[in-house]
C-alpha cells in the first residue's frame, strides 16, 4: 500500500514526499479513503501510530474545493491540549503546503487577538481546545453553523480532562449534516456513547494492539564495553535533552550501586529495586515526579505496576534478559504526541538478548557508537525505528476498559500493523515529566529534536571528532 493508492491529490502526494514519508500507516491505509468519500469515521489506534496525518491529509484535499466565510470556519477540529492543537497546526502547514488553506489556532497562553482576526475573515480550518473555543463561542466571535467538517482527536484524553460536556455542547452548534471523524486510542463506554449520539453510520477502524508500533519513541543501541558501561551512562546524561529518566538494571546490586555513584557525581539520582518495601519505593517515586530526583535507577519488578510513563529518556544500563521486558521498559517513555528516547547500552555478550528482543519486536534497532569505541559507528543511513509496542498494555497501571467483548466489534475492521522505517524526525519535544504533573509549561519547539534527526546524537558525535 502506498499513499498514492489512497485517492489523494497529486500535489498533496508531492507534499508527503517532501515530509519524507514513503508508506502510510496501517490507520493512515484504512482511514484516508473513507474520509476522502465524506464518511464518518472512529478511529481507534494508539498513540503514536500516526492519527494525526490520518485526517489532516484528506482533509486538505476535501478543504481544497470551496470558499470560507467571515467567522464561519469550515472545518473544526479539537483537540485536548494546546501542545496537541499547535502539533496539528504543524502538520497542515507542513502537508498543505501546495494548497491555499487558512487556519486558525484558538488555544490557551497565546494571545488571541491575531486568531480572532483571522476568524474574521474566515478560515477553512479551525484548530481548537475546547475550553478557548466554548469562550470565544460565549462572546459571539465565531459561528459554528458554517462548519460541515468535526474531529474529535484524542477523544480518551479529552474524557481524562473532563472536555466530553463542552465537546457535546460544540456538536449540537454545528449543522446536523457534517462528516465527523473520531480519534482516540481506547473506546471507554462515554466515548462510545458519544460516538453513538453525534456519529452517523461511522466507518469504525481498529488498529490491533498487538503488532501495532509506536512510531513516538526512538530507539538505539550504543555499543559499549563492560567496563566502559559507566562512562557511555555519563555521556548519555549529559545531553541537554534528558529531563527525566529511568534506567533500568537487570541486578539489584547494580540499581544500588549505579544509583549512588551518580548521586555522588551531582546527578539527582535515586532508585527502586525488589529489596525496597512498597513504602519506600512510592516514597522514592514521589520524589522523581516532584523533580527532586530527575533520574530513577530501577529493577524491572520493583518499576512494575509503579505509575511512570511519560519520561523523556529511559536508558537500558543492561540489555534486558526477556524480550518483552524490553517492551516494558521503553513503553515507559513517550506520551501522547510527544516523542521519547530510548537507548540500551550494549557490549559483546549482549548479542543473544538483542537478537531475541529485534526478533519479537520485528525490527532492527539502529547501532551508535558510544564512548572511545565511536570510531567504529555505524553507517550514517541507519535510522531511529517504531517499536512494537504491543506487550506494553498488560502491565501497564492504568488501563482502560477493553471493549473486546462487545458484539457490535465485530464490525470492526481491524488491521494489522508491519513495522516500517521511520523516516520522520518527531515534531516534538519529548514528554519531560512523570504522568502526574502538570502539562509542562515551556512552549513548544517544532525543531527541538533536530539534535536526533539521524542516527548518531550530537553529543556522541562530538565524541567521534575527538
Ligand atoms: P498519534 O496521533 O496516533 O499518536 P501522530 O499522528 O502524532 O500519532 O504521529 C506520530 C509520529 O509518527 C509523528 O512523529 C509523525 O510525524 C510520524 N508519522 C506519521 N505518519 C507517518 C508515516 N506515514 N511515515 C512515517 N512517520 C509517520
Ligand atoms: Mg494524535
Amino acid at each position: 500500500m502506498s499513499f498514492a493508492d489512497l485517492g489523494l491529490s497529486d500535489e498533496l502526494l508531492r507534499a508527503i514526499t517532501d515530509a519524507g514519508y514513503t508508506e502510510p500507516t496501517a490507520v493512515q491505509a484504512a482511514a484516508i479513503t473513507p474520509v476522502l468519500m465524506n464518511r464518518d469515521l472512529i478511529a481507534i489506534a494508539q498513540t503514536g501510530t500516526g492519527k494525526t496525518a490520518s485526517f489532516v491529509l484528506p482533509m486538505i484535499d476535501i478543504l481544497a474545493h470551496g470558499r470560507s466565510r467571515a467567522r464561519m470556519p469550515r472545518s473544526l477540529i479539537l483537540e485536548p491540549t494546546r501542545e496537541l492543537a499547535a502539533q496539528v497546526a504543524e502538520n497542515f502547514e507542513k502537508y498543505g503546503k501546495y494548497h491555499k488553506l487558512s487556519m486558525a489556532l484558538l488555544i490557551g497562553g497565546v494571545n488571541m487577538g491575531e486568531q480572532v482576526a483571522a476568524l474574521e475573515k474566515g478560515v477553512d480550518v479551525l484548530i481548537a481546545t475546547p475550553g478557548r473555543l466554548m469562550d470565544l463561542f460565549g462572546r459571539g466571535k465565531i459561528l459554528l453553523t458554517g462548519c460541515s467538517l468535526l474531529v474529535i482527536d484524542e477523544a480518551d484524553r479529552m474524557l481524562d480532562m473532563g472536555f466530553i460536556p463542552d465537546i457535546e455542547e460544540i456538536c449540537t452548534k454545528l449543522p446536523a449534516t457534517r462528516q465527523t471523524l473520531l480519534f482516540s486510542a481506547t473506546m471507554p463506554a462515554p466515548i462510545k456513547k458519544l460516538a453513538d449520539r453525534f456519529l452517523s453510520n461511522p466507518k469504525q477502524i481498529e488498529v490491533e494492539r498487538t503488532g501495532s508500533t509506536s512510531l513516538l519513541i526512538e530507539q538505539a543501541l550504543v555499543a559499549t564495553t563492560s567496563r566502559g558501561k559507566r562512562a557511555t551512562l555519563r555521556e548519555l546524561l549529559k545531553a541537554d535533552d534528558v529531563r527525566t529518566a529511568i534506567i533500568f538494571a537487570n541486578r539489584k546490586t547494580t540499581v544500588r550501586d549505579l544509583a549512588q555513584s551518580l548521586a555522588k557525581d551531582g546527578f539527582k539520582a535515586g532508585e527502586i529495586h525488589g529489596d525496597m518495601d512498597q513504602s519506600s519505593r512510592i516514597r522514592e517515586l514521589e520524589r522523581f515526579k516532584s523533580g527532586d530526583i530527575n533520574i530513577l535507577v530501577a529493577s524491572d519488578v520493583a518499576a512494575r505496576g509503579l505509575d511512570i510513563k511519560g519520561v523523556s529518556h529511559v536508558i537500558n544500563y543492561d540489555a534486558p534478559w526477556h524480550p518483552d521486558d524490553y517492551v516494558h521498559r521503553i513503553g515507559r517513555t513517550g506520551r501522547a504526541g510527544a516523542s521519547g528516547k530510548a537507548f540500551t547500552l550494549v557490549t559483546e555478550e549482549d548479542a543473544e538478548n538483542i537478537a531475541n528482543i529485534e526478533k519479537l519486536t520485528k525490527q532492527t534497532i539502529p547501532r551508535i557508537a558510544g564512548g572511545k569505541t565511536a570510531v567504529a559507528a555505524e553507517p550514517a543511513d541507519a535510522v531511529a525505528q517504531p517499536v512494537e509496542a504491543a506487550l506494553d498494555e498488560p502491565r501497564a497501571p492504568r488501563r482502560r476498559g477493553s471493549e473486546r467483548t462487545r458484539p457490535e466489534r465485530a464490525k470492526t475492521e481491524r488491521v494489522a500493523t508491519a513495522p516500517r522505517d521511520r523516516r520522520d524526525a518527531p515534531v516534538s519535544r519529548p514528554a519531560v515529566h512523570a504522568p502526574a504533573l502538570a502539562e509542562p509549561s515551556e512552549p513548544i519547539a517544532a525543531d527541538a529534536d533536530a539534535a536526533w534527526n539521524g542516527p548518531v546524537p550530537a553529543f556522541l558525535s562530538a565524541r567521534i571528532a575527538e
